[in-house]
């Protein structure tokens, strides 16, 4: 047995996962080897799949779209399904917890919390396989009936990033196949284990084989080939900004295929004099902080107006001392690792580039040790100028800048300033101050005295450089879908060419 923490065994040795295409299990390849980043033990091995895999569970999934063994179901029976699936979940919350936290490093209670949230997306999609609809047209005139009819895109490839592996696939996964389509998932090499826990729940609530096919392997050799892929249809990738560009490459040079990209942010957060500063600062903690910051709807911008700023500062500072950074599996840790050593790298030098460029470290500034992991403490800098590089680029971390506003038109100037749309908060009391702040700062997510708040019932995604379309709610559903529309001749006809 290994090491014990907090009543969870680590494992002994690492947990081997096959790969899985047309509703079964395939191994034999070369393996990756993850290790915890909050442990440093090797944890999972996932198969490094193959082009040719990539091409077999495409064909697998075009073969389940074209038998219309899934997208010829009545939305009631695809709700049955979604309806196990999430009962499936349920039963599995420990396992897919434990197996979250070992990839991936976030703290046990959030990824329980997350797996609840992946239950509730199961649910949705299921009401929403059942109310999906078109269109009637019935003012054409007598002789003429209209429809809009929604059918299914496709094969769908979808490939997923590692900050939130287990949610991301579910906020995508069940609305994908309340649609009717069919697809193939590449999950981030970091963090495969828990998308091939869904497959084995998936086939236990009776979906059929080739509906949800799994690969493995690196971003550059089987994400790729996915995105080139001609015979899919439509790809919904998240992640980075610069590979979200290459799908759209990738898309244009094979079968145009169409796109969701759900890729960075640079969110403001928004706190007027008036707020409750107490409210207000525990959320901004909150929000650059949450899962440690590598979250692309993170509030990694702090706007506050001048007359408080030093005050809201100071408190701010003393909350984000507070938060408990550490081994993942003590129900008491808010803040876990780093997800990967490059995106460690990638913080740290950062918080470099900003005491370099003159900004002021507040609180935080530097790695923490914690165990044999990767952790860096929440980070508040103050005096940062919009030119800074920590103003404009998306850090990916637990590293806050504050700048200073003195009129309401200055506040959604410095908020609109960036290349970025995904989210966007504002703390106020005055519903003037706040509802002018919402209808003007463009960002596809907006809390009011709030922050990361709300379910799979509304939609998510990005204006601007932070990508195309929605995912989650009837929208998500809709993504997946095509309209066509019909025109029915119920009349006499009126000859073109007369007898
Ligand atoms: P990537 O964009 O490289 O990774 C996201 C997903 O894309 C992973 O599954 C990855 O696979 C895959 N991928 C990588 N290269 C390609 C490619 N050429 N073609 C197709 N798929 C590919 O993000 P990183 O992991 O490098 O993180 C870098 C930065 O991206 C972060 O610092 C952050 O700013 C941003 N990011 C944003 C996310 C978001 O939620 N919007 C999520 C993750 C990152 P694999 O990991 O196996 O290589």
């Amino acid at each position: 047995m290994h090491e014990t923490r907090h009543g969870v065994a680590l494992p002994e040795t690492p947990r081997e996962f096959g790969f899985f295409i047309n509703g079964g299990w395939r191994g034999d390849r070369d393996l990756f080897e993850r290790n915890s980043p909050s442990h440093d033990i090797p944890v999972t091995r996932t198969s490094r799949c193959t082009p040719e895999d990539v091409n077999d569970a495409v064909a697998a999934a075009r073969e389940a779209f074209e038998d219309r063994r899934w997208s010829g179901l009545a939305g009631g029976a695809r709700a049955a399904v979604l309806l196990r699936a999430a009962e499936g979940i349920r039963q599995r919350r420990e396992e897919i917890a434990t197996w979250e936290v070992l990839e991936n490093g976030k703290p046990i209670s959030q990824a329980r919390g997350e797996i609840d949230h992946c239950v509730a997306c199961f649910e949705t999609a299921a009401g929403a396989a059942r109310l999906l609809h078109g269109e009637s047209f019935n003012n054409l005139g007598d002789s003429l009936f209209g429809m809009v009819l929604r059918e299914p895109v496709g094969v769908v490839g979808l490939i997923t990033p590692w900050n939130f592996p287990f949610l991301i696939l579910c906020e995508r996964v069940p609305f994908i196949l309340a649609s009717g389509c069919t697809l193939v998932v590449k999950p981030s090499e970091m963090t495969s284990a828990t998308t091939l826990i869904l497959a084995d729940i998936l086939a236990g609530a009776g979906l059929p084989a080739g509906v949800y096919n799994v690969v493995t392997g690196t971003g550059s050799s089987i994400g790729r080939a996915l995105t080139e892929h001609p015979d899919v249809d439509m790809l919904s990738f998240t992640g980075s900004t610069a590979v979200g560009r290459s799908c759209v490459r990738a898309s244009a040079d094979s079968n145009l295929k169409k796109l969701g990209l759900e890729l960075g942010g640079k969110n403001p957060i928004i706190v007027f004099a008036d707020a409750n500063l107490e409210d207000a600062a525990d959320g901004v903690a909150f929000g650059i902080s949450f899962n440690t910051g590598q979250c692309c709807v993170s509030s990694s911008r702090l706007i506050v107006e001048r007359s408080v700023a030093e005050k809201f500062e100071n408190l701010l500072a003393e909350k984000m001392k507070k938060i408990r950074v550490g081994d993942p599996f003590d129900p008491q840790t808010q803040v876990g690792a780093i997800t990967t050593a490059a995106q460690n790298d990638t913080i740290l030098n950062y918080i470099a580039k900003g005491k370099a460029e003159g900004a002021r470290v507040v609180v935080g500034g530097n790695a923490l040790q914690c165990g044999g992991g990767r952790f860096i403490a929440p980070t508040l800098f103050s005096g940062v100028t919009p030119s800074m590089t920590i103003a404009r680029e998306e850090i990916f971390g637990p590293v806050l800048s504050s700048f200073h506003f003195d009129t309401l038109d200055e506040a959604i100037a410095m908020a609109n300033d960036t290349v970025y749309g995904l989210a966007a908060s504002v703390w106020s009391r005055n519903i003037n101050h706040a509802l002018d702040v919402t209808r003007r700062v463009r960002a596809g997510r907006f809390w009011v005295n709030t922050i990361m708040a709300g379910g799979p019932e509304t939609p998510t995604g990005g204006f601007k450089q932070s990508g195309w379309g929605r995912e989650t709610g009837l929208l998500g559903v809709e993504e997946y879908t095509q309209a066509k529309s019909v025109h029915i001749d119920t009349g006499e006809r009126s000859h073109w060419i007369s007898s």
